[in-house]
């Protein structure tokens, strides 16, 4: 059924996406410092290892095939530990914790590109194996995100076109970004919590989105278990997400997802200053409807929420340094830190 037979529908749900001008949420409580003393980017590249049969399962289950573990040249080791040494402190400190693989898969592909999975359900400890598609080492983040997003969209006629511009940076920043921000979240039990700040207003729980936004356009894709939606519609689509508190289609997905997808374009556009546009054109290429995804009101206030989430992290870090180095208790015994 076309959602849009009725205009006076597509106004109220134009409407009903737009989100109510309101104050950055505030972050979560702060996490004790969980630094390895010594511990450097070194000892998370020793966890570069192959895949288990359990991973290759997955990955076969969504259609890839030939699937064989790839060696990494010294060129692909290079910048897989520059993209490592530059994830935030929170993310190496839990990672040098938790993650127990970092496997790279060649093959032809499926619908899946990387996997973060936990390998010790219910322990105390969990242990995570964080699992790429070897091209992703050489594919840029713009061709990355125009990939995934064609996915959304069915050819109708009208020749309507979307395309992501991110300039000439890599796309394995930002997918070890959002995988090392899983395993931050379920270790931190974020999302998992009734009291997740970083949902408050937008998700009633890990799967159902809060009114309005349950309603809104920006949730009605295949990321929501929606029919793909005809071109003619992106700029409608891309209307509503541009004023929803997501930063991307995907971000929908999940609460989980969703703060994936703002951990990893925060620090993305902030840390490293990383530019995003999207356009849709008609069918003579002309623009329609064009925003930058990382520049919005809502998606301001979600990242200011996460950079002082991080930064508290990295002060509480400072604090137990110094506290170490003129011997007194760490914070740990001091404030009852949840690690
Ligand atoms: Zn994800």
């Amino acid at each position: 059924m076309d959602v849009f037979a009725n205009s006076a529908a597509l106004a109220a749900l134009l409407l009903s996406g737009q989100a109510p001008q309101q104050q950055t949420p505030a972050a979560p409580q702060p996490v004790a410092c969980l630094a390895v003393p010594g511990a450097g980017v070194d000892a998370l590249m020793a966890r570069i290892a192959p895949a288990d049969q359990a991973v290759t399962e997955v990955f076969a289950g969504v259609g890839a095939s030939d699937i064989t573990d790839h060696q990494l040249t010294p060129a692909e080791r290079a910048l897989v530990r520059e993209v490592l040494a530059g994830l935030p402190q929170l993310h190496r400190d839990i990672l040098h914790h938790h993650l127990r693989r970092l496997n790279f898969l060649d093959l032809q592909p499926g619908s899946g590109s990387a996997l973060t999975r936990v390998v010790n359900p219910g322990d105390a400890s969990l242990q995570f194996d964080i699992t790429l598609k070897a091209s992703l080492l050489h594919d840029s983040l713009t061709d990355f995100l125009n990939t995934k997003e064609q996915r959304l969209f069915v050819d109708d006629g009208s020749g309507f076109s979307i395309g992501f511009d991110a300039g000439d940076s890599d796309a394995l920043t930002y997918i070890l970004l959002h995988e090392t921000s899983h395993v931050v979240d379920q270790v931190l039990q974020l999302t998992a919590s009734p009291a997740n700040r970083f949902g408050a207003g937008i998700w009633e729980d890990p799967r159902i989105l809060a009114m309005p936004h349950a309603d809104s356009l920006a949730a009605r894709t295949p990321f929501r278990r929606h029919p793909p939606v005809p071109g003619r519609h992106a700029p409608a689509y891309y209307q509503s997400l541009s004023n929803s508190p997501f930063v991307s289609f995907y971000a929908t997905a999940a609460a989980s997802e969703d703060l994936a997808e703002a951990f990893a374009w925060e620090q993305l556009h902030t840390s490293q200053g990383q530019r995003l546009t999207l356009t849709v054109r008609d069918s003579e290429g002309l623009p329609l409807f064009a925003y930058a995804p990382l520049e919005t009101e809502p998606a301001r206030r979600r990242f200011a929420q996460v950079q002082t989430f991080i930064a508290q992290y990295e002060q509480a870090c400072r604090v137990a340094s110094s506290r170490m180095r003129s011997g007194l208790p760490s914070a740990d015994e001091t404030t009852g830190g949840r690690l």
